[in-house]
């Protein structure tokens, strides 16, 4: 059988780690196949640019997650909810979509018990899956965005949704940043005005921006909260996506600390 060749389609993708995670489990299990990254500017290409280099699986972030929704013939059920794919596997010449993000995300804040009610901070794509992901798990979740635009669709979804300006402080279990505030910039996603009212009652604050801390979980843990950093969501979608890549062979506990090893990488 030929190598099988992987790849992650974005722009920008020179900072992705999912090469590296990749890589690292194929040569862990030694399967042959090798993980690369393409810069992809036209999303419209996506599927010609699919074939044309030969792959048989791809990850995909940003902008082209909804793209690569519509690029694929067969999805399952769960990424036909959401409208959003961040992996698709080539079968019988047919691409098959799936979400992983959102059962990453789901793993990734497990550790915390006795959670129900849950705060995002911010409303774009990364929350599109995962609100509905935790309410599918039976969160109640509620949305507080910087600017209207984009809470619209969570309203119709029947979420409770707020802006900094209409927001009423209350208590939540988690609060999770899901903005991009942090990530290039020392940027709170709320004013500290906010913040400072409802951390105290919050049993635990996540990041999903990974690789730093962030200004949010700086402000969480001088409110002694217990923290977590968007790493094990990264690590997850990317062992759930390599379950579908080798077609469910090996079993997450034993990709797992193979990936992990990407993670002691700068
Ligand atoms: P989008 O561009 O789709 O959405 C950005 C969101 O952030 C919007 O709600 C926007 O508000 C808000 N925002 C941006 N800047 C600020 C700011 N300065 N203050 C307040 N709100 C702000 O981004 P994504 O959903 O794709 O990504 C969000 C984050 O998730 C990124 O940091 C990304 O790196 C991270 N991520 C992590 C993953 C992981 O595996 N750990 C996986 C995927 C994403 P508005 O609507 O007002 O513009």
């Amino acid at each position: 059988m030929a190598k099988e060749i992987f790849a992650i389609f974005g722009n920008p993708v020179s900072h992705s780690k999912s090469p590296l995670m990749h890589n690292l489990a194929f040569k862990g299990l030694k399967y042959d196949a090798c993980y690369t990254r393409y810069l992809l500017e036209d999303g419209n290409r996506l599927k010609e640019t699919f074939f044309r280099l030969g792959l048989k699986g791809i990850n995909i972030t940003v902008p082209h997650k909804e793209v690569a929704f519509h690029a694929c013939d067969v999805l399952d059920d769960f990424a036909k909810k959401i409208g959003v794919v961040n992996t698709v596997v080539e079968r019988e010449g047919k691409l098959c979509g799936y979400n992983t993000d959102a059962p990453g995300f789901l793993k990734a804040i497990s550790e915390f018990k006795d959670v129900k009610t849950v705060l995002f901070l911010g409303a774009g794509g990364t929350a599109q899956s995962t609100s509905c992901i935790l309410r599918d798990e039976g969160y109640e979740v509620t949305l507080l965005n910087r600017s209207q635009g984009r809470l619209a669709k969570y309203r119709a979804d029947g979420f409770q949704t707020y802006t900094f300006e209409t927001f009423e402080p209350q208590a939540f279990d988690l609060i999770i940043n899901m903005t991009s505030a942090g990530l290039e910039d020392e940027n709170l996603p709320a004013p500290k005005e906010i913040l400072q009212h409802i951390l105290p009652h919050a049993k635990a604050c996540i990041d999903v921006i990974y690789g730093k801390e962030t200004p949010f979980l700086k402000l969480a843990k001088s409110h002694k909260k217990p923290t977590k950093d968007g790493s094990d969501m990264l690590l997850y979608q990317g062992i759930i996506a390599f379950e579908y890549f080798t077609n469910q062979r090996y079993s997450f506990h034993e990709i797992k600390p193979l990936m992990q090893k990407a993670f002691d990488f700068n």
